[in-house]
């Protein structure tokens, strides 16, 4: 193995999130800015080859789990043959996907024979009118073919993310909870957090993981759950004779900068240290100016080198990052 790429705080790095596209098909109010977000021209945006290149060159200094995601990942037009070609790299270890679920039910077989390792579900409500209003008119039904789909596929296991937002769906909380009882769908309630210029998001929007634990526990007491090999997750719970877990992920309220081990790649090859830093290495130039294997993994480096120790949110307005998470990567 090359040298592992570590950050100046020791973290080591071993996790891409590859941020595909910048598209989306919905609109969801807690992620997209009122206006919308100008999409990216065609060459902007990273060939699939270029991503694989990328991968390619850092791979053997130790980073073998990636993420796919965007916008929307599934509205790129051939997502699976894009895992194939990094499936095929040898020392990926991971290959998983984070999804808003509305064409999972199309893709989750091709997608399972790709090599994709695992699926997480953005679901924030499951009330069918009310997903219509988060996503700006996006449909429930086919979220729930499209996890049902990748069950039957054994894309396991299935991680459903729900951003707990007050007056818009924490009301919600407690319907996730049960839900955990009856399907296998692993449930993580996620800190609304500032990225980008979203109207809907104030101090008072956000619902911090404790008064979401509570409505939680409104459904039964939370017991410890083993969690996976593969789950970085943190500690994840389950309410007695659940067939699912539930996690908190509380950007917020437990920062979990310190055990970082993430750099995110966005659609336009922007080599990005931190989801919350507007900081980036252009690591499109690099690959488009015949940039080699050495160059590609000092671009890495530098990257890593600039991550922060950590992030700033809950320290005020000047601390938000202004690109959208749709473009980012979330
Ligand atoms: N379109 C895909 C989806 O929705 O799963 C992938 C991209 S989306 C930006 C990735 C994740 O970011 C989703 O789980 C979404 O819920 C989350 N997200 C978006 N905006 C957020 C915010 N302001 N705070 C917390 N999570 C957010
Ligand atoms: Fe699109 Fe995902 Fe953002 Fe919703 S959360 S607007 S589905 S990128």
């Amino acid at each position: 193995m090359d040298t592992e790429i570590r950050d100046s705080f020791g973290r080591r790095v071993s996790y891409l999130r590859i941020s595909v596209t910048d598209r989306c098909n919905l609109r969801c109010r807690y992620c997209m800015p009122p206006g919308g977000v100008v999409p990216k021209r065609h060459e902007e945006i990273l060939r699939y080859e270029e991503i694989a290149r990328a991968v390619r060159a850092v791979v053997s200094c130790g980073i073998n789990r990636l993420r796919l995601t965007g916008g929307e990942p599934l509205v790129r037009p051939g997502i699976p043959s894009l895992v194939r070609m990094l499936r095929e790299l040898p020392g990926v270890e991971d290959i998983s996907l984070t999804t808003n679920g509305q064409f999972l039910g199309r893709y989750a077989g091709e997608l399972r024979e790709a090599g994709l390792s695992r699926v997480n579900v953005s679901l924030d409500t499951l009330d069918p009118e009310r997903y219509r209003d988060i996503t700006g008119g996006g449909e429930l039904a086919p979220v729930l073919q499209g996890l049902a789909a990748c069950r039957a596929e054994g894309l396991l296991p299935l991680k459903v993310n729900v951003v707990v937002i007050r007056g818009v769906n924490d009301d919600q909380v407690t319907d996730f909870a049960r839900w955990t009882l009856e399907e296998p769908y692993d449930v993580r309630f996620i800190e609304f957090m500032p990225i980008g210029d979203i109207g809907l998001w104030s101090e008072q929007a956000v619902v911090l993981e404790s008064e979401t634990r509570a409505a939680v526990e409104t459904v039964g007491p939370l017991e410890r759950a083993e969690t996976p090999a593969t789950s970085r997750g943190g500690q994840a719970w389950r309410l007695p004779g659940a067939r699912a877990t539930i996690a908190f992920i509380s950007p917020i309220s437990k920062p979990f900068c310190a055990a970082c081990n993430r750099l995110r790649l966005s659609a336009d090859g922007q080599l990005r240290p931190c989801l919350l830093s507007d900081s980036f290495v252009d690591l499109r130039a690099i690959l488009r100016a015949g940039g080699t294997d050495a160059d590609i993994r000092r671009a890495f480096v530098a990257a890593a080198q600039s991550k922060p120790e950590r992030h700033r949110l809950g320290e005020g307005a000047a601390c938000h990052p202004r690109t959208p998470m749709s473009a980012i990567g979330g």
